[in-house]
């Protein structure tokens, strides 16, 4: 009986036969939940940072959280060194879509599962997969666009070619443009991916995009409000920001703030607050042992791993009240920028 109240990790408990006499309450400790981000450089990753912990801590469990700023070497030893730390099971944000396979394959010969938060791994046998469905925030924001401008020449700045969630979104993009693409009303008159996502390697794209272009542009579609961002600088230094319609996805404080001064037409908001309780949920429960149910299937290159893919909002300057704010995700002050 004394042996049972001695802290025997989880995992070696499995292997002593003891195991079936002993109540699992009585010598449990929490569950313990790596969470290995790409990065907290950029703000909604700040808040999917407290937002995860805050909800894995009222499930009881506890979080250990590293951060690897866009660095693929360093994201796999933080990883590495979460797996041998003991933890129950790993939730990771990938920089790299495919450098990160290694550390599913690492988690798994460790017995702990992985679930990738947002970004999708690819080619891995990952074990759970929860986000946005992205490919939707591309059709809303070609779907805003196209409703102001049906035709005209086209500029789409796209997020991190090593990013899943870029890809999925180019192509929710293309669904959309393709019909007046073929039709000949919308011409692409620049197409580029932005390294890491920055607002500086975006203002580049867009300002080479109004040189060889010689400012004949009638839309831009940026990935997300950062990238949004450098392209109405580039704008901007060419007196176009508000001429020219840009759509955004993130719902970022600068976003909302440029669409109501009209210089961003809309954003894709994505409550994260559903994101994170979904997803601490499922991972407590996963690294409880228990079976969860995911009916969707997304395709990695190698497995349909299980997916849950939530629902995004399309704002622009009439919905931004009744959902951005209305959420709380900023306050009108912030907002509306009232002094
Ligand atoms: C996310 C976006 C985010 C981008 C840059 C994507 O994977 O889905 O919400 O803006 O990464 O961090």
């Amino acid at each position: 009986i004394l042996v049972t109240c001695i802290a025997i990790p989880k995992k070696t408990l499995k292997t002593v036969e003891l195991e079936e006499t002993i109540p699992f309450s009585a010598i449990d400790s929490p569950i313990r939940i790596g969470f290995s981000m790409d990065t907290l450089l950029e703000e909604r990753w700040l808040r999917d940072r407290d937002l995860f912990k805050e909800a894995v801590e009222a499930l009881g469990a506890e979080i250990e959280i590293v951060a690897a700023n866009g660095d693929d070497a360093l994201q796999i030893s933080q990883a590495e060194a979460l797996i041998q730390s003991g933890i129950d099971l790993l939730v990771i944000v990938p920089h790299n879509a495919e450098a990160t396979a290694a550390i599913v394959h690492k988690a798994h010969l460790a017995d702990i599962q992985v679930i990738a938060y947002d970004r999708l791994v690819k080619n891995a046998d990952l074990d759970l997969y929860v986000s946005f469905d992205n490919e939707q925030v591309g059709e809303m924001q070609a779907k805003a666009i196209t409703a102001l401008v049906p035709k005209g020449n086209y500029v789409f700045i796209g997020g991190a070619i090593t990013d899943n969630n870029a890809h999925l979104l180019k192509k929710g993009v293309f669904n959309v443009l393709r019909p007046y693409i073929e039709r000949g009303d919308i011409k692409i008159v620049y197409d580029q991916w932005t390294k890491d996502w920055t607002p500086v390697n975006a203002q580049a794209n867009m300002e080479e995009a109004l040189r060889t272009t010689n400012k004949q542009i009638d839309a831009v579609i940026a990935a997300n409000d950062a990238t949004a961002g450098g392209v109405i600088q580039a704008l901007a230094a060419v007196g176009l920001a508000g001429q020219v319609p840009v759509a955004g996805q993130d719902a970022d404080l600068a976003g909302v703030q440029r669409i109501v001064t009209g210089t961003q037409t809309m954003t894709v908001y994505k409550p994260i607050k559903m994101l994170t309780q979904e997803m601490a949920k499922l991972a407590v429960a996963m690294a409880k042992g228990e079976k969860v149910s995911a009916e969707q299937k997304v395709n990695n290159g190698k497995i349909e791993v299980p997916s849950v893919l939530l629902t995004p909002i399309a704002v622009n300057e009439h919905n931004l009240d009744s959902t951005v704010i209305f959420d709380g995700f900023h306050s009108f002050k912030d907002v509306y920028q009232v002094t």
